[in-house]
């Protein structure tokens, strides 16, 4: 098992069992190096999440210890599910959350893209 930043990182996690497929995901896009889906609970018309296929919990972590490939095939990835779902002309957001002050809750890095409306201000304020 692989340690990430001083913890393991959890092989059982909902999107390393996506990954293996024994957790069903609709599926919206998939290469070698990474896997899009619809997130469970969308937070805006279009939601959809990009993980890569390999055990990295952060960007922090993917950035420092993944193959060159892998980092490359992940964000050309990221991009080509923006323009796939039709989001290049009316404008998106990208996120990744990572740790505890950002509410992490899987601990497997993904990115979620978020379009279909107008998202209003990046932070709360609150
Ligand atoms: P985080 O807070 O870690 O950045 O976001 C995790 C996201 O994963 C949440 O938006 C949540 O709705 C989504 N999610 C959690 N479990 C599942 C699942 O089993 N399937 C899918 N498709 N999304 C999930």
């Amino acid at each position: 098992m692989s340690v990430k930043n001083g913890a393991p990182y959890d092989d059982n996690n909902i999107f390393a069992r996506i990954l293996r497929g024994e957790i069903a995901a609709k599926t919206v896009f998939e290469n070698d190096h990474a896997l899009a889906f619809h997130d469970i609970n969308p937070q805006a018309p279009v939601h959809v999440l990009v993980i890569p296929k390999g055990p990295y919990v952060s960007m922090a972590d993917f950035a420092a210890d993944a193959p060159a490939e892998l980092v490359t095939g992940f964000f050309r990835a990221v991009g080509q599910v923006a323009r796939q779902l039709g989001l290049e002309e009316d404008g998106y957001r990208i996120l990744a959350n990572a740790g505890m002050n950002s509410h992490q809750e899987v601990p497997h890095l993904h990115v979620h893209i978020f379009g279909g409306k107008p998202l209003g201000p990046m932070l709360s304020r609150a």
